[in-house]
């Protein structure tokens, strides 16, 4: 594998120039694959299929071109629509809008999400929007009520088009698929291509380029890779414990963003640490020699981009920190091969938050290799390192003999004031650390994300499917680690699987996927989620309002109700369970 990767930046993709201005002030430094590939497709407006794993930077891949091309136009209607799963992921596609955004004024981005308030929709439509966002539900009821107006629609991206489908909403997400001019650039993005998503390519895309990234990767063997789950807010703090107690030589840090290479330097640097920023807004013969400065040992660590440090060989990198989890399992293939060099043994440590699991996953899967979790070192860890490493040197001090000149000075006063002579050192210790501690402490952690959903989500995914024959599983009781819930809502109010679906991911947060079986009796429905739901959620939940009720979600005792048999059975929006997994399967 060639350590060099030949990859425009974003000034040769077609994007206007105040977006251009944008994504520097954001410090983005290069596109993502999917970003390189997708934005000349999109500037062109021709339609496209975009395929890429969750975290790879999908949002700016239809963004941006869709602001450079739509947002410096004058018109009163929609002219982008974006579909989205859920509310959650509506809401962060309208906030990168507005900030990718930012150099038009007169750029009006409005979401458009089931169970929030109608009337700020109503009046942003009014008022003229260009960049609509919104849930297929949502964005449905406001087209039926003629609020939403296609007829002058230019381009519709259905973003998370599987999640989508598994959530039920494919049926909504065709209807808006027909309402659109024929002329409409339409643009899909999916993680995966179940074939229903397929389908609906096929039927109403025009000739679209498709566009997979595929990670493809190997790793060397002498490098250990682990990971440690993180919340954003503690990366600072892990590094440091990371930094303290493993015993590294030179060491680089990958961060996503230029300015947070240059933020994250200037951290450590504070700590005491010799580090310094590389990236590519720092000017060549700069770069050079901070690369010699770290191979010569006066600086440890390099905050670094993927760019600049492409190709980086320096024998004494003993470890690699992603501090970001980087897009694609080919980069950080890459990332990783900066240690371990020389056939010498390296390590690669992988920051992950919660957001960042499914990108673990794909980076196990492609380079075929378990990354294994290690914890985040604790004050304890920390504080032994620092007694040994202070011990030691005063070892050699001692050694050295540049304690004498001190001896007399302070036997005299020893002698005079009585002072026991381990208190006098103890003293001159905190004479030495001004005061501060040389122990740290053990500040309460964010709760630790539960272990990445994968094998749960398959669990998932099997639970009331039709098995082969076409037979109902019918399970009693909720599985293992589920719990099952009434809901006051049923088959007489006109629900549907999809509706629960989406109001339980939206309200409770809990993803599609770890949401379980679903029963829809005449009067009420049931639903199997995750034990431990905080009673937060929960008094939300019994609030929620699903087809003109309010859900007063309650415990159902675990055995299934006894009164009728269920008219409508669990497989949500008819979409074949087995079909997410099995396309999530390596595609090599
Ligand atoms: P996806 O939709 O594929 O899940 P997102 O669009 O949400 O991914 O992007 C993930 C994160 O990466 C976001 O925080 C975004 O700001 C950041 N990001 C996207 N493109 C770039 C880039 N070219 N350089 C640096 N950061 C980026
Ligand atoms: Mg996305």
């Amino acid at each position: 594998m060639s350590d060099v990767m030949t990859q425009p930046g974003f000034d040769s993709l077609g994007l206007d120039s105040s977006v251009l201005k944008t994504l520097s002030s954001l410090g983005y430094e290069t596109p993502s694959p999917i970003q390189a590939e997708m934005i000349p497709y999109m500037v062109s407006g021709r339609d496209v299929i975009g395929q890429a794993q969750t975290g790879t930077g999908k949002t700016a891949a239809f963004a941006l071109p869709l602001i450079s091309r739509y947002a410096g136009e004058s018109s009163s209607q929609a002219q982008v629509l974006v579909l989205a799963p859920t509310r959650e992921l509506a809401l962060q596609v309208s906030e990168a809008f507005v900030t990718y955004g930012k150099h038009f004024p007169a750029m009006k981005v409005v979401s458009l999400c089931g169970g929030m308030d109608y009337r700020p929709q109503l009046k942003a439509l009014r008022d003229g929007v260009q960049f609509v966002i919104g849930t297929p539900g949502r964005v449905i009821d406001h087209m039926t009520k003629g609020s939403l107006k296609l007829d002058t629609l230019k381009c519709l991206v259905l973003d998370e088009a599987d999640e989508m489908l598994r959530m039920g909403f494919i049926d909504d997400v065709e209807a808006v698929m027909k309402s659109t001019p024929a002329a409409c650039q339409v643009a899909l993005f999916s993680a995966t291509m179940p074939s229903q998503i397929r389908r609906l390519a096929q039927q109403y895309l025009k000739d679209p380029k498709e566009v997979t990234i595929k990670a493809k990767t190997e790793t060397g063997s002498t490098i250990r890779q682990r990971y440690l789950f993180v919340s954003n807010h503690e990366k600072f703090d892990a590094a440091v414990r990371v930094l303290e107690t493993e015993k590294h030589d030179g060491v680089i840090i990958f961060a996503r963003t230029k300015d947070s290479t240059v933020a994250l330097a200037d951290q450590l640097k504070h700590a005491g640490y010799k580090a310094s920023a590389l990236n590519g807004d720092i000017p060549q013969a700069q770069r050079e020699q901070t690369v010699e400065q770290l191979k010569k040992g006066r600086i440890d660590i390099l905050v670094a981009t993927d760019v600049a440090a492409r190709g980086l060989d320096v024998p004494r990198i003993s470890h690699v920190i992603n501090y970001d989890i980087p897009f694609d399992a080919e980069t950080y293939v890459h990332r990783i091969g900066r240690t371990g060099r020389a056939g010498r043994q390296g390590d690669a440590i992988l920051f992950v938050t919660p957001k960042d699991k499914r990108l673990l996953f794909t980076i196990e899967r492609v380079t075929r290799q378990k990354v294994e979790e290690m914890p985040l070192p604790t004050a304890k860890d920390v504080n032994v390192v620092r007694e040994a490493r202070f011990l030691e040197s005063i070892d050699e001090v001692l050694a050295s003999g540049k304690a004498e000149p001190f001896r007399a000075m302070l036997e005299k006063h020893q002698a005079e004031k009585e002072i026991n002579p381990l208190d006098l050192a103890a003293s001159i210790a905190a004479l030495l650390y001004k005061g501060q501690s040389l122990h740290i402490k053990d500040v309460p952690r964010s709760e630790r994300p539960a272990r990445p959903a994968r094998d749960k989500g398959v669990r998932v995914e099997t639970r009331g499917r039709r098995s082969d024959s076409g037979e109902k599983r019918k399970p009693a009781v909720a599985e293992e680690g589920m719990v099952r819930y009434k809901l006051q809502v049923g088959k007489k109010h006109g629900v549907k699987p999809s509706n629960i679906v989406g109001a339980i991911a939206n309200e409770a947060g809990i993803n599609s996927r770890n949401i379980g079986r679903i029963e829809i009796y005449p009067e009420f429905s049931t639903v199997d989620l995750p034990d431990g739901m905080s009673s937060k959620v929960f008094q939300h939940l019994q609030k929620v309002w699903v087809s003109g009720q309010q859900l007063e979600i309650a415990k159902d005792g675990g055995s299934a109700p006894r009164s009728a048999a269920p008219r409508s059975a669990a497989p949500r929006g008819g979409a074949p369970r087995s079909a997410a997994p099995r396309a999530r399967a390596p595609r090599s």
